[in-house]
């Protein structure tokens, strides 16, 4: 069988370096790089494949938004300040109106995070949009996976599965008030920057939500040597989304469906109720073990898809 995409990463890349400036390297939301005593560079890169990560016909200033807010998203998971970025393009045809509509949407979010843009390369080939971002996190400070304890709160910001409803909603041209919130929530993912710094030696591990919350989840308790169990009635629901989907797609969205590029972190057990982030849920509990289990009134529930990896296919049980 074809290896997964984490496999192909563990099995070629993952390599350890005697370098003494790599504090962290493969396997987090960003690495973590010593340049000085009292901060630290935090460094990631995501591509997006049109056809992969957007449907063919985006516009173009959405994918532009878009290629920086992923990336983002991962600093945030890192409790990290973004501060620059490189572009790598692929393009099919130079298309100056395109061109245009790219760089706004771009360069609206950059302006927003004061991120400059330092530098890149320019191909023709497919349509591929590779942003490298860069950052700062003050010393000892930055959040990673590895930090999660039994007994620990899981949380989620925002509300997972409302991008998911969102591409479904692309996908079926549907229209109507909750549709075009459920695009935006696609189209325009809000990085989670402030509530990253904010978890900042208060979360015990953090990370974004890319892939689908189960299967992120999973990594982060893989991460932590722990395991977790999701409390199905906690989950936050998307009004928008029950409106338009049934209840099991509602569900799918929320577990499985990825793109939301929330945070999902872990709280010390003795957190209470007024510890909670604003607009942040508290969704379950890890527990000692490994893997992640879904319980609805005190009963495990079967779950039919986790999430996203490239090579696996969608589903990864
Ligand atoms: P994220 O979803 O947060 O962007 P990924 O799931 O894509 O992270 O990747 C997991 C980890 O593997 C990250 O630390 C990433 O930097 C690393 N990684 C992914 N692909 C490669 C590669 N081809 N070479 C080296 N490291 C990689
Ligand atoms: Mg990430």
């Amino acid at each position: 069988m074809a290896l997964g995409e984490f496999d192909i990463i563990r099995k070629y890349f993952e390599r350890h370096s005697k370098r003494q400036d790599v504090l962290l390297g493969i396997g987090d939301d960003a690495a973590v790089l010593r340049t000085s005593a009292d901060r630290r560079l935090v460094v990631a890169v995501d591509t997006i494949v049109e056809g992969v990560h957007f449907p063919v016909g985006t516009q173009a200033a959405d994918i532009g938004y878009r290629a920086l807010a992923v990336n983002l998203s991962d600093l945030a998971a890192m409790g990290a300040e973004p501060s620059w970025m490189t572009l790598s393009l692929s393009l099919p045809q130079s298309n100056e109106r395109w061109l245009q509509d790219f760089a706004a949407g771009l360069f609206h979010l950059a302006e927003r995070y004061d991120v400059a843009l330092i530098g890149g390369d320019t191909v023709k080939g497919p349509l591929v949009v590779t942003v490298q971002i860069a950052g700062y996190v003050e010393a000892d400070s930055w959040l990673t996976r590895s930090g999660a304890r039994a007994g620990d709160h899981v949380c989620v910001s925002g509300v997972p599965g409302e991008a998911a409803a969102g591409l479904a909603v692309i996908e079926r041209s549907l229209s109507g008030a909750a549709a075009e919130y459920l695009r935006q929530r696609f189209l325009r993912p809000e990085p989670r920057i402030a509530l990253g710094r904010q978890l900042r030696g208060v979360a015990t591990a953090a990370m974004d939500i890319s892939d689908g919350l189960l299967t992120d989840l999973d990594k982060l308790c893989a991460a932590s040597h722990c395991g977790a169990v999701i409390d199905m009635a906690a989950l936050p629901r998307s009004q928008p989304a029950r409106t338009l989907f049934d209840e099991s797609a509602c569900v799918d969205f929320v577990l499985a469906g990825g793109d939301d590029y929330e945070l999902l972190f872990t709280l010390p057990a003795e957190a209470g109720e007024r510890d909670w982030p604003l607009r942040c849920t508290r969704i379950g509990r890890i527990v000692p073990g490994s893997g992640v289990q879904c319980m609805r009134d005190g009963q495990p529930v079967a779950v039919a898809r986790r999430g996203y990896d490239h090579f696996a296919g969608t589903s990864k049980p």
